[in-house]
């Protein structure tokens, strides 16, 4: 968390608001939330966001000067967040980088993390290419029926941990991988390799309507999840499995939704999805 449905609507909201603004000044207040290219900063003043994308779950910034383009990556971690302006004064504490704007509708961007997994590189092309391919796999909204039912069936590992993968898919985190399984009706234990590929094709649908659908809803806002302008998600009413442990499924099986204690907490439904 945030996850792709999240990262997705920080992208689109900082497109709507940000896209063509020029940085006047970036402030960075914690030096080591910026892994790479801190030598760089003054580049980025002055020059213009020409682009807004999303990478798995970061958010890709492209910064333009006359005919160089340099790239602000931003990964959102477990707490990161893109805010127009803070919430409350509380939130200045953990603001790490600010950047100041002009030309677009918001004077402001701050990048906010109160934990530290989330951080800043600072890129130029060759070096944002090789970030990508290191760190991204294929994306669940963009990638082929083929391509995805051949990383399936090459993976003998729990099929789970294949969704949350992020070097093979990337952007799927554990509240939508749970979400994704019981829609499809799949045991998140399942061996990826074993499936048949009409059960892929159904798991490969899910996923995206899953995903597109939590889109549509701004993502989910669990723990602090909050968009840019300050609104948060709607898709955590339309959960179905995630933290409802005990709770009836809801398909009406007549079954008590379990949790199964692995690292990352997978909630199933016993009969809904057999193993
Ligand atoms: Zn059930």
């Amino acid at each position: 968390m945030p996850e792709l449905p999240e990262a997705e609507t920080v992208a689109g909201q900082l497109r709507a608001r940000i896209l063509g603004a020029r940085i006047k000044d970036c402030q960075v207040n914690r030096l080591d939330i910026v892994r790479r290219g801190l030598e760089t900063l003054e580049w980025y003043r002055g020059a213009r966001i020409t682009d807004i994308v999303r990478r798995g779950k970061s958010v890709v910034l492209a910064c333009s000067r006359e005919a160089d383009t340099r790239y602000l990556v931003a990964e959102l971690g477990m707490t990161g967040l893109f805010l127009f302006r803070l919430p409350d004064p509380g939130y200045r504490k953990h603001t790490h980088v600010v950047l100041a704007l002009e030309g677009g509708q918001e004077p402001e961007l701050c990048y906010w993390n109160p934990r530290r997994f989330g951080r800043i590189y600072l890129l130029d092309r060759p070096g944002l290419d090789e970030f990508t391919a290191r760190r991204f796999g294929c994306d669940p909204l963009s990638v082929g029926w083929e391509a995805f039912r051949d990383l399936v069936r090459a993976r003998r590992g729990r099929l789970k941990a294949l969704l949350m993968h992020q070097q093979a898919i990337a952007g799927i985190g554990n509240i939508y991988a749970n979400e994704i399984l019981y829609r499809a009706g799949l045991h998140p234990y399942r061996t990826a390799s074993r499936l048949r590929d009409a059960t892929i094709r159904r798991l490969y649908d899910v996923m995206r309507e899953v995903l597109a659908e939590a889109i549509h809803h701004g993502g989910s806002s669990v723990r602090d999840f909050i968009a840019p302008d300050g609104t948060k998600g709607r898709y955590r009413k339309r959960h179905l499995v995630y933290d409802k442990a005990g709770q009836p499924c809801p398909s009406g099986c007549g079954k008590a939704i379990k949790r199964l204690a692995d690292e990352r907490s997978s909630f199933y439904c016993p009969a809904c999805q057999r193993r």
